[in-house]
């Protein structure tokens, strides 16, 4: 098999980036460190042709007809150990780490599981910033803020452990098949190592139903007395809607409730 016979196979969420300019900006939006560079997906290859010129790179592709091409155009750079490849599916790899030493993942992520992939590497205490493809609806999400209509669970956990832009929006045209929806490559910056199943309940509580009050959402579960404490001392309105608090505020809640 050779690069023009592959048929992209939809079950992997595969639509390949073809456009030279967008696999330009994602390098030129990699932090500058000494990080080993993650890969989840490398596809055909064309983003890690980037990749390896500027860092050693450690990949994990799951499609094995795909790892049997990359193995023979990355001959050389797997010899050399600039590259290392792993065949598989990266979720079963991920422990709580899932390389030893810090990285920045770099990727255009399959679609249909991405959230799941950057909840993990902004858990996961070895990944340093995360640059990645996502649907723009995603990257939109992670990168709101306080009074944003999107803004919501994602938000606030993405703000709690570090810093985050979109780098560029990207249409369906750049990509080999293209995706119904448009696209964003976009950056977190980590500056902590914050992971908390109960802080992350109580937002998945208070976004339930994001067009109802605060109040109202976290009523559901928690102790209203308690709650009417905490939004006296927060000086948070009883009609204030999720997306209008901040996420200093959903942790000093988080800390009274
Ligand atoms: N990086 C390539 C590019 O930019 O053209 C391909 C990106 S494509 C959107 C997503 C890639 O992720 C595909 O190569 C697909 O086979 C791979 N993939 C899907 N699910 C995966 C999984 N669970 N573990 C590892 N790779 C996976």
């Amino acid at each position: 098999m050779n690069k023009e016979s592959v048929v992209a196979k939809k079950k992997f969420g595969q639509n390949f980036l073809k456009d030279e300019s967008v696999l330009r900006k994602i390098i030129e939006a990699m932090p500058k460190n000494d990080n080993k560079v993650v890969e989840i997906g490398p596809g055909l290859g064309d983003l890690t042709k980037f990749l390896v010129d500027v860092k050693s790179v450690e990949a994990f592709e799951v499609d094995t007809d795909l790892c049997k091409l990359l193995q023979s155009e990355f001959k050389e750079e797997i010899a050399t150990k600039r590259l290392h490849l792993n065949c598989g599916d990266v979720l079963s790899a991920w422990k709580s780490a899932l390389v030893d030493e810090p990285y920045d993942l770099v990727a255009n992520l399959p679609y249909y599981i991405a959230t799941n992939i950057i909840l993990k590497a902004l858990a996961d205490p070895m990944c340093k910033n995360i640059l990645v493809m996502v649907q723009l609806e995603v990257a939109e999400k992670f990168c709101a803020t306080a009074g944003e209509k999107v803004f919501g669970a994602l938000g606030v956990i993405a703000q709690s452990v570090g810093t985050t832009r979109v780098v560029v929006k990207v249409p369906p045209t750049a990509f080999d098949p293209q995706p119904k929806v448009d696209s964003a490559v976009f950056l977190i910056q980590k500056n902590a190592d914050r992971s908390d199943k109960l802080f992350e309940d109580m937002l998945r509580v208070a976004f339930s139903q994001p067009r109802k009050t605060l109040m109202k959402n976290l009523s559901a579960k928690y102790d209203k007395a308690k709650l009417q404490e905490a939004f006296e001392e927060l000086k948070l309105t009883q009609t204030i809607r999720p997306h209008q608090v901040d996420t200093k505020d959903y942790h000093q809640l988080y800390t009274i409730i």
